[in-house]
């Protein structure tokens, strides 16, 4: 049986910092990241002429599910969590060898205290995801027009976001700098994917819901059918 030891190449540093919230697919939500080399790799060598691609394929490893282990077959979201696929024909979060893959923008290389990085957007990541392997994404061969897409053929329905009084307070304070860049497309964005799990997207749900970006905790509800922001705290996480 094959095996081999995989090094992480880089570390991905995005404003998610659980995975609750995080977009399910990349391009979903044009946020800003990084793609930090490891110390060995810290220098440009390594990506010398990588400005020439407009997207990259970032291939990771899903490290926060490592430890649950994997199953054969898998309850896709989009399907209600009803119905089981084998594991190869989706996109889960738990593999065999927990390997993930997205495609991202890629802005520019830039130093980031001291550190040779790749600046993205796009993401799907965790804050701190090993990344394994980069690599230029290729239209010619990459793109592929008129794919099936099975289950995942459409992209998530969009649902509307709207901010409370409070929150629109708490907003206009915490982006009088540029510690939250993006903060408040970031929230819209990524609140209009509704990350609440399918089945409980069908009945009344007063459930308050909780996402942590950057380090704030940002407190949401679902009322008639639309996402109302309550109010941004500094993270407990
Ligand atoms: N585009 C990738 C792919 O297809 O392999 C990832 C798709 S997967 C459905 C996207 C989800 O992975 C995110 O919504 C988040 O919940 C989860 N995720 C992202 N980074 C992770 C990490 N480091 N460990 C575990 N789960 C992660």
């Amino acid at each position: 049986m094959f095996t081999s030891q995989i090094n992480a190449v880089a570390v991905c540093r995005t404003p998610y910092k659980q995975k609750f919230g995080i977009p399910r697919q990349p391009g979903l939500v044009d946020v800003k990241g990084y793609v930090e080399l490891v110390p060995e790799l810290n220098n440009l060598d390594a990506i010398r002429g990588i400005e020439q691609y407009s997207h990259l394929w970032l291939l990771f490893c899903f490290h926060e599910n490592l430890a649950q282990g994997w199953k054969t077959t898998v309850r896709p979201p989009r399907l209600g969590g009803n119905e089981k696929l084998g594991v190869f024909a989706t996109r889960s979060t738990f593999r065999p060898n927990g390997i993930g893959q997205s495609v991202v923008k890629l802005h520019g290389v830039v130093q980031r205290k001291g550190k040779v990085c790749l600046e993205i957007s796009g993401m799907d990541l965790l804050d701190g995801t090993p990344i394994i392997d980069i690599k230029p994404y290729i239209p010619f061969s990459d793109a592929i027009l008129n794919a099936k897409g099975g289950i995942a053929h459409d992209a998530p329905e969009l649902i509307n976001v709207s901010f409370a009084q409070t929150a629109q307070i708490q907003l206009a304070s915490l982006t009088q700098n540029d510690k939250y860049p993006q903060l408040q497309s970031l929230i819209s964005a990524v609140l209009a994917q509704d990350p609440r799990p399918a089945y409980k997207k069908a009945k009344l749900d007063p459930k308050i819901y909780q996402v942590a970006l950057y380090d704030l905790d940002i407190f949401w509800q679902v009322i008639d059918q639309e996402i109302v922001v309550i109010e941004l705290k500094p993270t407990t996480l």
